[in-house]
C-alpha cells in the first residue's frame, strides 16, 4: 500500500509543488493551509508521514507537533517540519518540538523527496517499493543498483535518478521540463538541453548490441520509458 503524506502548508504554491512532486513517487497526498484544520483532521485519520509548516494561520507547526507528541495515536508520527532560512530555523530547532527532521526553505525538492523515503523506510519499510522493473531493465532503489538482462548498467548519479524517474511511470511521456523537475529539481536552473545529453548518455549505458532502446523519443513533447521491451 502506497504511504499516506499530510502536508500543512499556507503557501499555495509550496504546497501544489509537494504535492506534485509527491504524488509522482506515488504517495497519497492530502494538503492542508491551517494549523487548526490539520489538527482537527488528525483526530480522524493519521498518515504515515507529516509535513509541516512552522509558520501557519490557526495554530502554529510548532504548537501542534508539540500537542502530536503528547497524544498516543501521534506520539511516534513522522514529523518533517519545514521553516524559514536564518535565526528562525535555529530557533525552532532549540525549541525540541519532537520533530524527527527539519528543512530550511527554500529547499530543494529532490533533497525533501529523499528525507522524506528515508524516514519512511525506517518508520514503514513496506510503504517503499525498493525494486522498479520495466521489461528486462531492474533497478533496485536501496542498492542503488540497475541491471539489465542480468548485467549491471554503470550509471552516473544523474542517469540513475533519471531512469528511475521514467520507471516509476512506464509508457507515461515526460516533457523536459518535467523531467528537470523530477530529476534535477526545480530551484536549480539548467538548460532543457541537459535534458537531452543525459537522455543520451543513459542509452549508451543501457544498450548494448542489438538490445532495443527502451527509451522512446517523442517529437515536441520529450521523452517516455517504453513498457513493452525487451525480456
Ligand atoms: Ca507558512
Amino acid at each position: 500500500m502506497n504511504a499516506r503524506i499530510m502536508v500543512v502548508e499556507d503557501e499555495e504554491a509550496l504546497a501544489i509543488l509537494l504535492r506534485y512532486n509527491l504524488a509522482a513517487e506515488g504517495y497519497e497526498v492530502e494538503t492542508i493551509e491551517r494549523g487548526d484544520d490539520a489538527e482537527m483532521r488528525l483526530y480522524e485519520q493519521v498518515p504515515d508521514l507529516l509535513i509541516l509548516d512552522w509558520m501557519l494561520p490557526g495554530l502554529s507547526g510548532i504548537e501542534l507537533c508539540r500537542r502530536l507528541r503528547l497524544r498516543a495515536e501521534t506520539r511516534r508520527l513522522p514529523i518533517i517540519i519545514l521553516t524559514a532560512r536564518g535565526e528562525e530555523s535555529e530557533r525552532v530547532r532549540g525549541l525540541s518540538t519532537g520533530a524527527d527532521d527539519y528543512v530550511t526553505k527554500p529547499f530543494s525538492v529532490p533533497e525533501l523527496m529523499a528525507r522524506v523515503k528515508a524516514m519512511l523506510r525506517r518508520t514503514n519499510p513496506e510503504s517503499i517499493s525498493a525494486l522498479l522493473k520495466a521489461g528486462d531493465i531492474e533497478l533496485d532503489r536501496q542498492s542503488h543498483r540497475a541491471h539489465r538482462n542480468g548485467r549491471e548498467l554503470k550509471l552516473g548519479p544523474t542517469e540513475f535518478r533519471l531512469l528511475e524517474f521514467l520507471m516509476r511511470s512506464p509508457g507515461r511521456v515526460f516533457s523536459r521540463e518535467q523531467l528537470l523537475d523530477g530529476v534535477w529539481g526545480r530551484d536549480i536552473y539548467v538548460d532543457e538541453r541537459t535534458v537531452d545529453v543525459h537522455v543520451g548518455r543513459l542509452r549508451k549505458a543501457i544498450i548494448r548490441g542489438r538490445e532495443r532502446d527502451p527509451i522512446r523519443t517523442v517529437r515536441g513533447a520529450g521523452y517516455a520509458l517504453d513498457d513493452k521491451f525487451g525480456g
